[in-house]
């Protein structure tokens, strides 16, 4: 352990910097952190590069980072369910617990969530962090560091499948084969699924995706929906039950609705254009079920015991690590679209 607390800033956008901030010390119901490891998301990467994501904009400097995994180094007052020492995972999100939403068992849409690294909260990416203790998961030592910050990623393909019902022997299309594409894949196969088919534009992620358990795959070339909604059709032998957009591409949107079955459904986990033209006659004559997800609700158990039990295996989905001093090399990695998952590891 150390006593500096090196941590990765945003100014603004383009402009990451790594300067030493003053150790949290833990609230009532908290706890203090010494962060183990920190996986690099898309979103990091975005706010880095543009400053905000939709209405979400980096106006004060912002600590970045939110796939995370701890040691507890210090308890605030009150808390007893974890104690120093203990390895945990950290849900990034904290809401209010009082509304109606988290009251009805649906936090993840409160309207006063705190999530790490979304302004104007500040995330994890630092060596110490504090914390709500009941958005810590205790994990047992079967279950690594770098797994428990992969939790983050994979909770949103359990809440994807959730949401699209993905069972014993569904028939699923999930498009876009990036580190969402494939957290969903593991998790529909892990559910069951006879026959995942993926796609993407990108050979190699493809080629991830089959050692992964994709029983197909399909590199897309056509900027005609209709077109790649019938190639996934004939690879598959008929339309998907279910389909889990995972690239935020719209003609990909697109071929995920002509792709679906009559009377399926269709997970929109990719954001990308604010808004998009959909074949909503298409999909509303055949009864087509739209639905959104938005990050994951009660999610991190079931990801942890997915990972514990064996069921799941994330691990091949981390292909670079750096050292917290590195971050911004990790960054401009990720940003070249290179590999799947980058860590950072943030202990000395
Ligand atoms: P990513 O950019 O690494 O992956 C997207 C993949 O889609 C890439 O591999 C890309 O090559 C592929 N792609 C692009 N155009 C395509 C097309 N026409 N057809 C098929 N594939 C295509 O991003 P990621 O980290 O995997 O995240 C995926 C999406 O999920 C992003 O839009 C992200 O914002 C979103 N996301 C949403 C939630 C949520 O709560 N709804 C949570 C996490 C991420
Ligand atoms: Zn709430």
């Amino acid at each position: 352990m150390t006593d500096t607390n090196l941590t990765a800033i945003l100014y603004k956008k383009g402009d990451i910097k790594l300067e030493d901030k003053p150790i949290p010390e833990p609230g009532p119901g908290e706890v203090q952190l010494c962060m183990q490891q920190v996986g690099i998301c898309g979103s990091d990467v975005h706010y880095w590069q543009h400053g905000s994501i939709g209405d979400f904009v980096v106006k004060a400097p912002m600590i970045l980072g939110h796939e995370a995994s701890a040691l507890v180094s210090k308890l605030g007052e009150g808390v007893t369910t974890l104690k120093v020492g203990d390895r945990v995972a950290i849900e990034p999100g904290v809401p209010c617990r009082t509304c109606h939403y988290c009251k009805s068992g649906r936090y993840n849409l409160c309207a006063d969530m705190k999530f790490c690294a979304t302004p104007p909260y500040d995330g994890n990416l630092s060596r110490f962090y504090v914390h709500a203790a009941d958005f810590c998961f205790k994990l047992p030592d079967n279950v690594s560091f770098e797994e428990g910050a992969l939790l983050e990623p994979l909770s949103v393909g359990v809440h994807a499948c959730n949401r699209g019902g993905v069972t014993l022997g569904s028939r699923v299309l999930i498009c876009g084969a990036g580190p969402i594409g494939l957290v969903n894949l593991l998790t529909a196969r892990a559910n069951g699924a006879s026959e995942v088919c993926i796609t993407d534009i990108d050979e190699s992620r493809l080629e991830v995706a089959k050692t992964l358990g994709a029983t197909y795959t399909l590199k897309v070339t056509s900027r005609d929906p209709q077109e790649v909604a019938k190639q996934v059709e004939n690879i598959m032998g008929d339309k998907a039950e279910i389909t889990i957009e995972c690239s935020g591409a719209t003609p990909s949107i697109q071929t995920a609705i002509y792709a679906t079955q009559s009377g399926g459904c269709v997970v929109l986990v990719g954001l990308g254009q604010a808004d998009v033209t959909m074949p909503i006659v298409n999909a509303s004559v055949r009864e087509v079920d739209i639905r959104g997800i938005f990050r994951y609700v009660n999610c991190y158990p079931t990801a942890l015991a997915m990972v514990a039990s064996g069921k799941v295996d994330v691990k091949p989905l981390i292909t670079h690590r750096f050292s917290l001093e590195d971050s911004i090399k990790a960054f401009e990695t990720t940003l070249r679209g290179e590999g799947i998952k980058v860590m950072i590891k943030c202990a000395r």
